[in-house]
């Protein structure tokens, strides 16, 4: 599949979606104020979205916390669901009928499978090497023909899994990175849509929302490149045009090490409270940022 958005002629609608389950740091600010800039620049739209899906990993402290920092550091974000004020933004929590219904879709399609597996069998299955982002390519255990008609759940606990086509490649033009190529079934298999404590994955209800919410340009951290090689194999199934993507260089710590939610030093609160201001913090990024390129 090569994936050319058409969509530049639409006005432009951008959004940050960030997940609760920690919180921020410089490297979201950086990738978020590409975005934002990116959007302005356009006389766009900035959307903020809550990717609160994950239950056991989401905490309604850190997301409260990430409208405070991201506030804080001068975002500002033009849309909502109109409740909860002004400044609220979509939480994908509130969503979960429109992602099941997409799964209806993609059930009725034979686009996806019912799969048993936990992490432990995937893991545990030798024929499951990793791919292009280090997920473990599914070994098909529970993969059935493409002729089968299941469309239902079976009883014991089971998620959904897209199937993809072994060998097919996929590629597209990043606006940052250039042209990228990826291979289904090698640089990843068969992903999880819907997980098997009843909810909704990632990657399903990242598409759906991007589609539903008008989005025009995806931009976001380096590190989903893969996640959208997925992606849009499920604009396809789903019927919906593909945005734009510009994916961002991930931000290294003095070590070389890239920031993670669960390393506080460079977060956005322990900035703040060390009397860092968001303005010094933009002009040391200066040029870099708006090219998208790292330091
Ligand atoms: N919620 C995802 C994250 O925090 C980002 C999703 C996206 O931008 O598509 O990593």
């Amino acid at each position: 599949m090569n994936a050319h958005a058409t969509t530049q002629r639409r006005p432009y609608r951008g959004r940050i979606a960030p997940s609760p389950t920690g919180h921020l740091h410089l490297g979201h600010a950086r990738t978020f104020w590409t975005a934002q800039q990116r959007a302005r620049e356009r006389g766009g739209v900035l959307i903020l979205r809550n990717e609160d899906i994950d239950r056991a990993r989401c905490k309604p402290e850190f997301a409260r916390g990430m409208t405070e920092d991201l506030k804080w550091f001068g975002f500002e974000w033009q849309e909502g669901p109109d409740v909860g004020g002004p400044h609220a933004p979509y939480n994908q929590s509130e969503r979960q009928r429109l992602y099941q219904d997409a799964l209806e879709q993609l059930k009725s399609g034979g686009f996806v499978y019912p799969c048993t597996c936990s992490r432990k069998d995937i893991q545990s299955a030798a024929s499951a090497p990793q791919g292009a982002d280090d997920e473990l390519i599914y070994p098909g255990t529970c993969r059935v023909s493409s002729q089968s008609t299941l469309t239902h759940q079976p009883s014991t606990k089971a998620g959904w899994r897209f199937r993809v086509r072994d060998g097919e490649p996929i590629e597209f033009t990043d606006g940052a990175l250039g042209p990228q190529r990826f291979v289904a079934g090698k640089d990843f298999g068969d992903f999880v849509l819907w997980r098997n404590d009843d909810a909704p994955a990632y990657q399903l209800a990242a598409v759906v929302d991007d589609a539903a919410m008008g989005i025009t340009e995806v931009v976001r951290g380096a590190d989903l490149l893969a996640s959208t090689a997925r992606q849009l194999l499920l604009y396809r199934a789903l019927g919906f045009e593909p945005p734009a993507f510009f994916h961002c260089p991930l931000m290294t710590d003095a070590n070389g090490v890239r920031l993670a939610k669960r390393n506080d030093a460079l977060s956005l609160r322990r900035l703040r409270a060390g009397g860092e201001s968001p303005k010094a913090i933009r002009e040391r990024w200066g040029g870099a940022l708006q090219r998208g390129l790292p330091d």
